[in-house]
């Protein structure tokens, strides 16, 4: 265990914050800190085909220890932290044999990290957690991925009786900033199939995303003197009012779970003349998705219609954007992925949490580009902030998941 806390922290106090506002990949320089000490690293423990390009993206490979024919699987998660929250200067604090109370992060802020509001501290009582100190986030996300993976790796090679088909891994930037999957090389990486262990706690396994989209929609309107404004002003922040009104009350974020889809009003800024309403729609249902984004042309026709005398041109312009879509088209062909992945955690008396995910991952995208990637946990809780933490135990159960799958893939029967 002191092995993976030690690799652990090696990577999470390097910080490797992404930059949404940048066009570059990776889209900050720090990114390249780690990831030339993971090529390093990788070289070191004796993986081949070691390679990093041009956008930091690295791969390795395992080869296979067996003569048979056997999938080429892969292992991805994402080395950049999220820009919500710092990741400079973080300082891990392990606390051993936890005993379920009350977990001081920083005695001159008095930051606490209390089972009383984050519950799933109780399951970890006795176990070793690594927390931060209350000012920046920890980097669990991804970098407890990263630790797992180099670790099952290095258990793979040094434990040579186990038997597996040939192994690939892949360490990506930017997956914070929804960036992760656009300059991976799906050809270059060759695996059949691929999970990324970027979940949270241990057991969850997901291929069910959202099918997303994003939606700018342009009021116009008129502005005249308020005291002669009679009959021909046309306040277009109050149209995007109406606008808002006419979308399904109950279907916000707020309001909604598990399978159910929502619309989300995330940005409106507006003057008389001009009212820009941004909103975002999300639904498992591919169907359902569509008729979503059928109801904001039908609401924008609507009022086009009935302003069309008053204003002589459109007044609303709705502009829709597809995001991602839910890869459980593109990982239900080959539902096997899941099923070893579910086959490895039972064997290991982990308990599947197989859910939808309520967002999207890299393996959504690279399930459409070709490689379906399910996901797998990676142990910590509490993401993107201060509160974040990982069991060690957690950790070396995902080292465990990705070494029974790679064994388990080298008995299945091939696709
Ligand atoms: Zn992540």
């Amino acid at each position: 265990m002191q092995h993976i806390i030690d690799r652990f922290i090696s990577y999470v106090i390097i910080d490797t914050e992404s930059d949404s506002n940048s066009d570059t990949t990776p889209s900050t320089k720090k990114q390249w800190v780690l990831a030339e000490k993971l090529v390093e690293e990788l070289k070191t423990i004796g993986l081949q085909e070691v390679s990093i390009d041009k956008n930091a993206y690295i791969m390795a490979t395992l080869p296979s220890n067996v003569s048979h024919e056997v999938p080429t699987i892969g292992f991805i998660s994402h080395f950049d932290t999220t820009p919500d929250f710092t990741g400079a200067n973080v300082k891990p604090q392990i606390i051993s044999n936890y005993d379920g109370k009350d977990i001081l992060l920083n005695k001159e802020q008095n930051i606490i990290l209390s089972p009383n509001y984050f519950k799933d501290l109780l399951q970890y009582k006795g176990q070793t957690l690594i927390t931060t100190d209350g000012t920046t986030l920890l980097g669990a996300d991804d970098k407890a991925g990263i630790t797992e993976i180099v670790t099952a790796m290095e258990f793979l090679i040094n434990n040579p009786e186990i038997k597996h088909g040939k192994i690939r891994i892949g360490f990506t930037p930017d997956e914070e900033i929804g960036r992760g999957a656009h300059h991976f090389d799906v050809e270059k990486f060759g695996c059949d199939w691929a999970y990324t262990i970027d979940g949270s706690q241990v057991g969850e396994l997901e291929y069910e995303n959202f099918n997303a989209a994003g939606a700018k929609i342009t009021f116009k309107g008129k502005s005249v003197h308020p005291g002669y404004a009679k009959g021909k002003m046309i306040n277009s922040m109050l149209i995007a009012n109406d606008f808002i009104s006419e979308l399904p009350r109950g279907e916000t974020p707020q309001k909604t779970k598990g399978y159910e889809g929502f619309f989300h009003v995330h940005h409106l800024t507006g003057s008389i003349e001009e009212t820009v309403l941004e909103l975002i729609i999300r639904d498992h249902n591919k169907k359902k998705f569509i008729k979503r984004k059928e109801l904001i042309a039908k609401i924008a026709k609507k009022f086009n219609k009935k302003f069309a005398k008053q204003f002589g041109e459109d007044i609303v312009i709705a502009e829709i954007k597809d995001q991602y879509y839910n890869m459980k088209e593109m990982v239900l062909p080959v539902k096997h992925i899941v099923d070893i992945a579910e086959q490895a955690m039972l064997e290991l008396g982990i308990k599947p949490i197989i859910k939808p995910i309520r967002g999207g991952t890299d393996g959504c995208q690279l399930s459409y580009k070709g490689l379906p990637c399910p996901n797998i946990f990676a142990g910590g809780h509490n993401f993107h902030g201060k509160y974040e933490y990982v069991p060690v135990e957690s950790m070396q159960k995902a080292v465990d998941v990705i070494v029974k799958i790679a064994e388990l893939t080298a008995i299945s029967k091939p696709i």
